[in-house]
């Protein structure tokens, strides 16, 4: 039972709020705060829980992080900003004394890249001030790697493929949108692909590989081989692995329109300098600097606002094959399928930030219980999977098996 701070308010967050607010049981306090202080009021508004706080704070700032966490005393931060503030809250939660949670491992701003040696780094640290850090926990990361730690204990011996399956098969009715932060979303996908393989990694150029894929109560469906960050921390948990995949499928619109950003040079995420007309005098111009990812990201879709005519639905999952407890090889397929539309009349939100935004209130509530208490930075594999698997079914996520079945991989 104790105080969370939610930090973000963005479709993730909100989601995650929402969820927070139901479980009152264990969440005896909450407050959210973010840069833009009236996101957060729009929230609460939304939520009808006046006894939320909010507050402003820019979350790469840490003494102004240090200064929020001594006035309201959280026990655990949620950070559902974005990949880029990860080390300053870290930082910020070490200094005051409070524990962490996180949905996406850090990203520098100037470097399209991301792996967790930057957090990881931060172990001995978190374990000597007695302070938990739970690394990864969305859907993917997140559910996907407890569905996998759930697998390893219950059904497998020895985990040998793994191919991790993200459809989204929804419609929003726009030309182009993304489903959460433009700019991390193209960052993403446009990396090149990266997979595990026989004690290595194996390099392929963007969306090189791809194959149609069945998904449950959807059909095939065109599916993408990337580089995707629960990979690297489960073939070290799980060293039987021989493979690890990751595979997202895209459509082809979606990919038109990702080739013609890249061509046309929006997706760049170092600065130029840009010849903005004055104000007061439009016949001169000043030198501006601008990233161009970053005003493409202000000028599409917002993906908060994709939820209300957001049809179809999202279907995540693990298909793992392995030596079962009877010594056999066997095969086993854990999925959810999630409704846009149900994600949005529970919580104004799309599927992708509920798929995100309710297994982050389910890994704080675990923390709250005291079951996924362990000081030091921990990915959410190394907690028991059992109780965070019971309240999906509760939460709004529950999952699926299918035992022995084709894995079509
Ligand atoms: P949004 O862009 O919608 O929201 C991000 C929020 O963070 C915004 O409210 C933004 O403020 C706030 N923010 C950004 N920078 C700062 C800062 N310096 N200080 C304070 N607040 C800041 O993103 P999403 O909600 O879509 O995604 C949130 C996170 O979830 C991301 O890290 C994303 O990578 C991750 N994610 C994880 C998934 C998973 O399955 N594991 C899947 C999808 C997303 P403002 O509103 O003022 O811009």
């Amino acid at each position: 039972m104790g105080r969370v701070l939610i930090i973000g308010a963005g479709g993730v967050a909100t989601v995650a709020a929402h969820k927070v607010a139901q479980n009152s049981d264990v969440f005896t306090d909450i407050m959210i705060a973010s840069r833009t202080k009236s996101k957060c009021d729009a929230i609460v508004k939304a939520i009808g829980n006046p006894n939320i706080k909010t507050a402003k704070v820019d979350a790469d700032n840490v003494p102004e992080l240090v200064a929020l966490f001594r006035e309201f005393q959280p026990d655990l931060v949620m950070n559902l900003a974005l990949p880029y503030q990860d080390l300053t809250i870290m930082d910020a939660c070490l200094e005051y004394g409070c524990s962490y949670l996180d949905t996406a491992n850090y990203e520098p701003k100037d470097e399209a890249h991301f792996e967790y040696s930057w957090q990881w780094a931060y172990r001995e640290r978190f374990e000597k001030a007695g302070l938990t850090a739970i690394l990864g926990c969305g859907f993917d990361p997140g559910v996907t790697s407890i569905y996998t730690a759930y697998a390893a204990k219950h059904h497998f011996k020895e985990i040998h493929y793994l191919d991790i399956v993200d459809c989204n098969a929804g419609d929003h009715h726009k030309a182009f949108a993304t489903n959460f932060n433009p700019e991390i979303n193209i960052r993403e996908i446009t990396q090149k692909g990266l997979y595990w393989e026989n004690g290595k990694w194996v390099e392929t150029e963007p969306l090189e590989i791809h194959k149609d894929l069945t998904y449950p109560n959807i059909g095939p469906r065109d599916s993408y081989l990337l580089h995707h960050e629960e990979i690297e921390s489960l073939v070290i948990n799980y060293p039987t692995i021989k493979r690890a995949r990751f595979w997202m499928t895209f459509g082809q619109q979606y990919l038109k329109h990702l080739e013609v950003i890249q061509n046309i040079g929006m997706s760049r995420i170092d600065e130029i300098e840009y010849d903005a007309p004055l104000a007061d005098d439009p016949t001169k111009t000043v030198k501006v600097k601008i990233v161009p990812l970053q005003f493409l990201k202000a000028v599409l879709p917002n993906p908060q606002d994709l939820g209300e005519n957001y049809e179809g639905e999202t279907s995540i999952g693990c298909r793992i094959r392995g030596i079962g407890n009877d010594g056999k090889e066997h095969t086993y397929y854990v999925y959810n399928n999630c409704s846009h539309r149900a994600a949005y009349e529970e919580t104004g939100m799309q599927g992708v930030s509920y798929t995100t935004g309710v297994p982050a209130c389910i890994g704080a509530r675990m923390f709250m219980l005291g079951l996924w208490k362990k000081p030091g930075v921990h990915n959410v594999e190394e907690f028991d999977p059992d109780p965070f698997m019971e309240e999906l079914n509760k939460q709004g996520l529950p999952w699926h098996e299918i035992h022995d079945g084709d894995l079509e991989l």
